[in-house]
C-alpha cells in the first residue's frame, strides 16, 4: 500500500455518542395473543419476558400461545376468510393500503422497538427492515385487484387459512413479506412471531386495529417452537409458509407429508460472493461489508463464503481487513453504530462453537479489536482465511460476523466452487465484465443473484432457494402464486 494512502486511511474519526430516543415510544408492559381483533390472555395463562439482546433487561411480557388458542385463532380465521375473501378486490387492496400507511407513519417508533428488542442497528431497522414492510404492503396492495394478471391470465380463487411462521432476524419484514401477499389474494393469516423478537409483530396488530381490519383476517400468535409446531399440525389450516432453519423446514415437510396442506419454505443459506480479478475492488469491499456484516450477519442469504480469485486474494483481505477494523460495534440505538447485539445467549454460543471449529481445523482467524458493552450478547467481526472447502466454517451456516474466504483461479472453478453447497439461496458476483456476469449467474445454484452489489432487497422482486435454501418464491407477482389455487 502507498504512503499516501497509508496517512488517509490513519485518520482516526472520534465520533460523539449518537443514541436515537426510545422516549416517544408506547410499548405496554403486557401484551396478550392477538385474536379475534383483540388481544386475549392465553388460555394457560402463560407469558414470557422478551429481552433486549443488547443489555439482557427484559423489555414487556408476551403471552405465547399453546394448543386451545391457536384452535381459537383457527376458528376465528375460517369464520373471517369467507367474507374476506367475497370483499370486492380493490377493498382487500385498500385495507393493505391503510396497514402500509400505518407502518409508514409510526415508522420512527417501530424501527427502535425492533432495534430494542431484536439488537440490530437503528440505522438499519430505519432504513431497511420498517420501509420494506411498508412497501411490500403497497406492492401487494397494488396486486389485490390484479391478481390474475400476477399469475399468467388465470383465473385464482384463496387457499383459505394459512399459518406463517417467521424468524428472528428480520421481524416485522418478513411478517410484511408473509401476511401482505396472503391477504391481498382472499386468505386470512395466523402469524406466529419467533421467541425472540415478538414486539413488532404485535405492534402490527395494534395497526390492523387502527386499520379496522376485519377480526380474524389476521391472528399473531407468539410462542416458541411447540407453538409453531402445533400451529403446523392443526388439521384446519390450508396452508403453511414457513422461514427459518433448514432442520426445522425439513421438520415440518416430514409433518405434513402425504396431507392436502400447501407448503413453502424458505430456508438457510451458505452463499458465495465471488470477486473476479477484473472488479472495482474498492467497490466490492463494501459490498463484502454489507454481505456479511449487515444485521451481524443474521441474514439468510449473507454472503458468508467468499470467494476471491487468486491473483487479487492478497490485495482484496488488505482492504478487507482495513475497512473491518473502523467498523463500529456497539449500542444499536446509535446512529453510527455498524454492528449491533447477538440477537440471544444461543445464537451467540452457536456462532463460538463454529468459529472454534473454523480454529482447530486450521484456518487463520482474525478478529478486529474493538470494545464491547459489558452486558448483553456481542460478537466483533471476524474473517476467516486458509480455509478449505470441507471446513466446518465453509459448509455451515454461521449466521454470525463471521466470513470464511475461499480462492479460486478460473471462471469455472468459481461456479464449481461456488455450487459445491446443500444450500442455494443467493449469490453475488463482482465483476468489471457484463457478459461474465449473466454467464456465471446463469450458472450459479441460487435463487437470487446480485450482480457489483449485494443484500439489496426489492418488493417487485421474487426471492426464495433452491436445494436445502427451501422451495417457493416471496415478493412480486411470483410471490401471489403460493397463496391461490387455480381456478381455470
Ligand atoms: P428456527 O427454524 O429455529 O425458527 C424459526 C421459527 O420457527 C421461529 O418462529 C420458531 O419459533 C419456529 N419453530 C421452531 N421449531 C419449530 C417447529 N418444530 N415447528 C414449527 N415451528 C418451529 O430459525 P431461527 O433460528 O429463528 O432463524 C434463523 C434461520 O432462519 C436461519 O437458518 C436462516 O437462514 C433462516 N432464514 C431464512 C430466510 C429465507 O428467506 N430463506 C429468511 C430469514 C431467516
Amino acid at each position: 500500500m502507498s504512503s499516501s494512502t497509508d496517512t488517509r486511511t490513519s485518520i482516526v474519526w472520534d465520533y460523539a455518542p449518537a443514541p436515537e430516543s426510545a422516549d416517544h415510544i408506547r410499548l405496554s408492559d403486557r401484551y396478550g395473543l392477538f385474536l379475534d381483533g383483540e388481544f386475549k390472555d392465553p388460555q394457560d395463562g402463560r407469558y414470557e419476558p422478551t429481552i433486549n439482546p443488547a443489555t439482557e433487561q427484559p423489555i414487556a411480557e408476551v403471552a405465547w400461545a399453546g394448543r386451545q388458542d391457536i384452535e381459537a385463532a383457527v376458528r376465528s380465521a375460517r369464520e373471517a376468510q369467507p367474507k374476506w375473501a367475497a370483499l370486492k378486490d380493490l377493498e382487500r387492496a385498500k385495507y393493505l393500503f391503510r396497514i402500509a400507511r400505518l407502518i409508514q407513519e409510526r415508522s420512527r417508533e417501530l424501527a427502535v422497538v425492533e432495534t430494542l428488542d431484536g439488537g440490530k442497528p437503528l440505522r438499519e431497522s430505519r432504513d431497511v427492515d420498517i420501509p420494506l414492510a411498508a412497501a411490500h404492503f403497497f406492492h401487494y396492495a397494488g396486486w389485490a385487484d390484479k391478481l390474475r394478471y400476477g399469475v399468467n391470465a388465470r383465473e385464482v380463487a384463496p387457499l383459505g387459512v394459512v399459518g406463517q411462521i417467521v424468524p428472528w432476524n428480520f421481524p416485522l419484514l418478513m411478517a410484511a413479506w408473509k401476511l401482505a401477499p396472503a391477504l391481498a389474494c382472499g386468505n386470512t393469516a395466523i402469524l406466529k412471531p419467533a421467541e425472540t423478537t415478538p414486539l413488532t409483530a404485535l405492534l402490527l396488530a395494534e395497526i390492523a386495529q387502527e386499520a379496522e381490519l376485519p377480526p380474524g383476517v389476521i391472528s399473531i400468535l407468539p410462542g416458541n417452537g411447540e407453538t409453531g409446531a402445533a400451529l403446523v399440525r392443526q388439521k384446519k389450516i390450508n396452508k403453511i409458509a414457513f422461514t427459518g432453519s433448514t432442520a426445522v423446514g425439513r421438520d415440518i415437510q416430514a409433518a405434513l407429508a402425504g396431507s392436502e396442506v400447501r407448503l413453502t419454505l424458505e430456508l438457510g443459506g451458505k452463499s458465495a460472493n465471488i470477486v473476479f480479478e477484473d472488479a472495482a475492488l474498492d467497490q466490492a469491499v463494501e459490498g463484502i461489508v454489507n454481505g456479511i456484516f449487515f444485521n451481524q450477519g443474521h441474514v439468510c442469504c449473507a454472503g458468508s463464503r467468499l470467494l476471491i480469485q487468486e491473483s487479487v486474494h492478497d490485495e482484496v483481505i488488505g482492504k478487507l481487513w482495513q475497512r473491518m477494523r473502523r467498523l463500529r460495534v456497539g449500542d444499536p440505538l446509535d446512529k453510527n453504530t455498524d454492528v449491533g447485539a447477538i440477537n440471544s445467549a444461543e445464537q451467540l454460543e452457536r456462532i463460538e462453537v463454529l468459529v472454534a471449529a473454523g480454529e482447530e481445523e486450521g484456518a487463520t482467524r482474525r478478529t478486529i479489536e474493538c470494545e464491547m458493552p459489558d452486558r448483553g450478547y456481542w460478537f466483533a467481526p471476524t474473517l476467516f482465511t486458509d480455509v478449505s472447502p470441507a471446513h466446518r466454517i465453509a459448509v455451515e451456516e454461521i449466521f454470525g460476523p463471521v466470513v470464511s474466504v475461499l480462492t479460486f483461479r478460473t471462471q469455472a472453478e468459481a461456479i464449481e466452487k461456488a455450487n459445491n453447497s446443500r444450500y442455494g439461496l443467493a449469490a453475488g458476483i463482482w465483476t468489471d465484465k457484463g457478459a461474465k456476469a449473466f454467464e456465471v449467474a446463469s450458472a450459479l445454484q441460487a435463487g437470487v443473484v446480485w450482480q457489483n452489489t449485494y443484500n439489496h432487497f426489492d418488493p417487485t422482486a421474487a426471492f426464495g432457494g433452491y436445494k436445502e435454501s427451501g422451495f417457493g418464491r416471496e415478493g412480486g407477482p411470483a410471490g401471489l402464486r403460493p397463496y391461490v389455487r387455480i381456478v381455470s
